[in-house]
């Protein structure tokens, strides 16, 4: 007797489903897909979906009986032959989802963001000569047995070629059954990380950090690790030894290092290689669809072992997580910003905390929410405090621009340019660094005023001389420079105002006539390879002078730079955002880190028309203690992160009076209560990007309160609005 057996499970499908916090959809199973243990958690499955056939995830065996009908849900079509999703990847899914207020969809579309992530992996089969074969054989096939002794496995092309043979003849052996097949993965295994060798002896200081970290890997224990320690510490080399340890202490342990810009990451790749003989496996959005697959499977299939990636790595199938590192911690980059927005260091913390596994922070300026946890003892804490080698930190100074009058069109006060020229005279390198890309900020017109804006959104167009175009930085819109004005028609009035990079190093070009100059932003360097090249040219003492952007306070180490010009110190210390006075100290921190680690002294110069602001006083005095303490204060008085809660929620939408009325029926319905208030709703900061009008409420609350539950509470109250978007940024990092 046959049972006609059915059962409901939910699956989840990696698509986005429109609506902020929608999950997995229920299915049925029928048939031999309902028989016990037939189907299982973490099982690839395709189901209907609008009369098309997709792909997705089996995510509850066990779905609460109310809601749906079972007689009108759909079956689940067949079950793919793949080894399900580690149960630890649902698990952080869910969890992301569930505090970021994204839908699991768009969460599960990232973890499975791979070419074919639903084919099996590609397979080849190799194959050997069967142990008993006949006496007799034709020449061609002596020929191959006698060339095939002792070989454990080739490819038919490779056996013809072995032989000297047509691949049909060792074709028609495998049909006689003279050879014998084995299925094997096709793609190119990675090859395996050398921990054995020895590194650098490390001081006594690198070594308690080392060893430290070291032992917590092999207790095996989830434990969150604040490595501490100034540029130039040697943090690099003391947490390999940590991945040292993990390769060491385990069978087939899985590794993860997370920076903050892979793409400029070469040096850090070459110490690497370095160290462990081999690449690392690579994560990141500039690989080729072929690299992304071969990365992918090889963690899903346990094979790789260190994987060094952007944010998007902690979503990749891992088996084994034995340890995680987050370089550069404190780095804004590792906030996502688009689609699921997260915090890739704070979920690096939930990914290490479910694999029961060590994490190590590592920063020379981290970020006060990690120095808080540091302080209450939440996390270990590990300090380095003095540079490798000879090297001492360089001496700073700060110039106070209202002493000086610049000519118009230049940027650079006197002091600035001695300072440039001595370093020339003894044959170092000078940095200088404006967090500004482009040529000049603003265009505007001499004769009426009139501004160079974006049409979509509220921001001015950057001139890009060297591409003859001028350019918004939110939407990439750009326009050929008008030689007359748009508005009032005055020829030859459209004026530059403001530096860029590129101005900068014509100032400079015209000061130094014979010195060789490398500009470094992120629009001027476009490959990992031009990256690679850049700093290659730098190392071998081919450039004098560096001017660049913020991607110029990575992590580089130049033995010959030891002047530091920091040409406008007071950029980004304004704005509404609570974390810009620490956020600046940091950036000025870690450029300022890149003068003298080696023998030769560094020195460091701010220009700045605020000379007493606690950023530069800080930096100057090398008191950061006392600054972040005041930094902590601040917050603590208006009760912002760390010490409250803060979460931003954006209506946006082409059509403003919707946005608006979207706005009136959110705050009609906002909850009220204590321990929370809920500001606004006004126009964001950006009040118009890439042609969408923002608005923006805040929600800030007491560290008790779930804001999570009381804002789902708040949208699933309202039903969708029409023709609007609605964004959730918990604690949000940017207030554009
Ligand atoms: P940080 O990341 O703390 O700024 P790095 O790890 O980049 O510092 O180290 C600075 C420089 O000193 C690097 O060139 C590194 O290879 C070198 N270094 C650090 N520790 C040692 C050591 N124990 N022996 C030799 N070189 C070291
Ligand atoms: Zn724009």
């Amino acid at each position: 007797m046959s049972l006609f057996i059915q059962s409901r499970v939910q699956i989840l499908l990696p698509l986005p489903l429109g609506m902020p916090l929608g999950g997995a959809l229920d299915y049925i199973l029928e048939g031999d897909l309902a028989e016990l243990d037939a189907v299982k958690l973490g099982d690839f499955v395709t189901v209907p979906l609008s009369g098309r056939t997709v792909q997705g995830v089996v995510w509850d065996l066990n779905p609460s009986a109310d809601g749906y009908d079972m007689a009108k849900l759909k079956p689940v079509l067949s079950k793919l032959e793949l080894p399900p999703l580690p149960d630890l990847l649902r698990e952080f899914i869910d969890w992301v989802s569930a505090y970021s207020l994204a839908d699991k969809g768009s969460v599960l579309k990232m973890a499975l963001s791979v070419p074919r992530a639903f084919h099996s992996e590609k397979k080849i089969t190799l194959y050997r000569l069967a142990p008993s074969l006949p006496e007799k054989l034709t020449a061609a096939r002596r020929t191959v047995v006698d060339a095939g002794q002792g070989i454990s496995g080739l490819s038919i092309k490779d056996w013809a070629l072995k032989a000297g043979v047509s691949t049909g003849v060792i074709r028609a052996m495998v049909k006689a059954g003279m050879m014998q097949g084995e299925e094997i993965s096709g793609e190119k295994p990675f090859a395996e990380p050398h921990a054995d060798q020895a590194g650098y002896s490390l001081s006594k200081e690198q070594q308690q950090a080392a060893d430290h970290m070291s032992e917590l890997v092999r207790a095996d224990k989830f434990k969150t690790i604040l490595l501490e320690g100034i540029t130039g510490s040697g943090k690099t080399e003391v947490y390999f030894e940590a991945v040292a340890a993990a390769l060491q202490h385990s069978e087939k342990p899985q590794i993860l290092v997370l920076v903050p810009e892979i793409s400029l990451t070469a040096q850090w790749l070459e110490r690497f290689e370095k160290r462990f003989g081999v690449e690392p496996i690579n994560w990141h959005s500039e690989l080729t669809p072929a690299q992304r697959r071969r990365a992918w499977w090889s963690v899903m299939t346990g094979q790789g072992r260190v994987v060094v990636g952007a944010r998007s790595a902690l979503f990749l199938p891992f088996q084994n997580l034995k340890l995680i590192i987050v370089d550069e911690e404190h780095s804004a980059t590792f906030k996502q910003e688009e689609g699921v927005i997260y915090h890739g260091r704070d979920m690096a913390v939930v990914r290490a905390r479910g694999a029961d596994c060590p994490i190590v922070l590592a920063s020379a300026t981290p970020s006060l929410e990690t120095l808080m946890n540091a302080d209450s003892g939440k996390y270990d804490w590990l300090y380095m405090g003095s540079r490798h080698g000879e090297a001492v930190l360089p001496d700073m100074h700060i110039i106070d621009m209202r002493r000086y009058k610049l000519k118009s069109g230049t940027w650079l006060a006197e002091p600035l340019k001695n300072a440039i020229q001595k370093t020339l005279d003894n044959k170092e390198q000078t940095l200088l660094y404006l967090n500004r890309r482009g040529y000049a900020p603003l265009t505007l017109c001499r004769t009426c005023g009139h501004r160079m804006e974006c049409k979509e959104c509220s921001a001015w167009l950057v001139e890009h001389r060297k591409f003859d175009k001028l350019e918004c930085h939110h939407c990439g819109y750009h326009q050929k420079k008008p030689s007359s004005c748009p508005s009032c028609a005055a020829e030859g009035a459209m004026t530059a105002c403001g530096p860029g990079i590129e101005r900068l190093a014509e100032e400079v070009e015209g000061l130094f006539p014979e010195v060789r100059i490398a500009v470094m932003a992120s629009d001027e360097i476009t490959s990992p390879a031009a990256m690679r090249e850049i700093i290659h040219s730098i190392e071998n003492h081919e450039v004098d002078i560096i001017i660049g952007t913020q991607i110029v306070t990575k992590g580089y180490h130049f033995p010959l730079l030891t002047l530091v010009g920091v040409v406008d110190s007071d950029l980004g210390l304004d704005g509404g955002d609570p974390r810009a006075a620490e956020r600046t100290w940091q950036q000025l921190e870690q450029v300022a880190g890149r003068a003298g680690r080696a023998e030769h002294r560094g020195r460091v110069v701010f220009q700045s028309y605020m000379p007493d602001h606690p950023v530069l006083k800080a930096l100057v005095s090398g008191d950061r203690d006392a600054f972040l303490q005041q930094e902590a204060d601040n917050r603590e008085n208006q009760n912002m992160p760390p010490f409250g809660k803060l979460a931003a929620i954006i209506i946006s939408g082409r059509d403003r009076d919707a946005v608006l009325t979207a706005c009136r029926m959110l705050a009609r319905s906002a909850p009220k209560g204590d321990g929370f208030t809920i500001l606004g709703p006004v126009p964001a900061p950006m009040s118009y990007l890439r042609g969408q009008h923002r608005y923006r409420f805040l929600v800030k609350s007491d560290k008790k309160i779930n804001i999570q539950k009381l804002i789902r509470f708040w949208l699933e109250n309202n039903g969708k609005p029409k023709a609007v978007r609605i964004q959730i940024d918990i604690d949000p990092y940017s207030f554009t």
